[in-house]
């Protein structure tokens, strides 16, 4: 991997940046974007996909002007699969477009965001969602 250009993709659709060989989204804000994911996850030591820190500084140039600053829109269960990420399977929630992967975190946003109490109600809130892998 070479070449810099295999390793980060925008997606303008969602406007979210990808880094390939993980197949994550780069978080914009606390995680710091696309230089910490650099730093912390490609360090020139790091097992898997190291970059040395010249080709790190270039990566992080290269995307400067796409470092996100607010989170991004989360795919619904309607939208096709994003390129480069895995399809996984997930819940999402029947009354916005809240999707995530965990049951906990289902339940938390159905407490949060919708009010929500009782475990035995969860289901009208959430559906299992099984992508087009
Ligand atoms: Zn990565
Ligand atoms: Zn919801």
């Amino acid at each position: 991997m070479d070449d810099l250009s295999d390793w980060l993709s925008y997606n303008d659709e969602f406007d979210i940046l990808i880094c390939i060989p993980c197949g994550v989204v780069i978080m914009p804000g606390k995680s710091g974007g696309v230089d910490g994911h650099l730093e912390f996850t490609h360090h020139s030591k790091a097992e898997k996909f190291p970059l040395s820190t010249s080709s790190r500084r270039k990566l992080s140039q290269l995307h400067r002007g796409r470092i996100l600053n607010s989170m991004p829109q989360t795919p619904g269960p309607d939208s096709n699969p994003v390129p480069h990420l895995p399809v996984l399977e997930g819940l999402y929630c029947l009354d916005c477009p809240y999707i995530c992967r965990a049951l906990a975190t289902m339940e938390r946003h159905a407490r949060s965001e919708h009010k929500w109490s009782s475990k035995s109600s969860l289901h009208s809130v959430c559906q299992q969602l099984i992508s087009n892998a």
